[in-house]
């Protein structure tokens, strides 16, 4: 309870959108369980949404060696608006590195380059997202990293930082209009360059079959009767 405090402080300071990715020690699908009561509760007051719902429910991320039990503790949860930018969960029941399984989501992450600044964040969010890469991180092999390296470090080279004064300008409240315009200029260099590179060496084509995708009005209309289904086929099975 008192972590959950500290996490709704930690993010209300946040400008922008966030995710929220970790151990929570607990499982919000297990409506037996109440400390996963009590982080159902904090998602809803503060309009989250968990991510993760669409795993299915007997899903686990650790296993216990000594009494050979396994947990779903380890979950993904963000502003309820920004459910739509979540495009692929997977827990990676492979990974053996530790007593908890990786968790992996995957975020289209807005371009706010191409989008003018009178859009809010939230519909930017929604509206870009298309535009961008999508890595599929457990098909990255260690060669595909190598040739993102190679491929950043290439396009860096590229730029001619002597022509940018503002590297140069050490006044901390500086309003010049021209340093502001090399800034942008910069950063859409870093953007440019990192979309380039993930589009030439790390993307993957995926069929629409692979993966869960968050589908709009899942949550609203199936996912109790879902539920309700796999909690009797639990049952029966048992
Ligand atoms: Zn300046």
């Amino acid at each position: 309870m008192d972590y959950l405090g500290k996490l709704q402080a930690v993010v209300s300071d946040i400008v922008g959108p966030y995710i929220i990715l970790g151990d929570f020690n607990c499982n919000p699908n297990d409506k037996n369980s109440p400390c996963g009561k009590v982080l159902r509760d904090f998602i809803d007051d503060c309009d989250f949404a968990l991510y993760d719902r669409c795993l299915p429910v007997d899903s686990y991320t650790f296993v216990n060696d000594a009494w050979h039990t396994t947990s779903w503790l380890d979950h993904c949860i963000g502003p309820r608006l920004l459910l739509g930018l979540v495009d692929h969960c997977e827990i990676l029941y492979d990974s053996y590195n530790s007593d908890h399984h990786p968790f992996v989501v995957s975020v289209l992450m807005p371009d706010c380059n191409s989008v003018p600044s009178s859009v809010g964040c939230d519909e930017l969010c929604i509206t870009c997202c298309s535009k961008l890469p999508k890595i599929v991180l457990n098909k990255v092999s260690p060669a595909s990293v190598k040739l993102l390296q190679a491929s950043i470090l290439g396009y860096l080279q590229d730029i001619n930082l002597s022509k940018f004064d503002v590297l140069c300008c050490i006044n901390a409240a500086c309003d010049n209009s021209l340093h502001r315009t090399e800034i942008e200029e910069l950063y859409s260099h870093l953007t440019t360059c990192l979309v380039n590179a993930v589009n030439s060496s790390l993307t993957y084509h995926t069929s629409p079959s692979e993966g869960q995708k968050v589908m709009p009005g899942w949550n609203e209309y199936v996912l109790d009767v879902k539920e309700a289904a796999s909690d009797a086929y639990v049952l029966w099975h048992q």
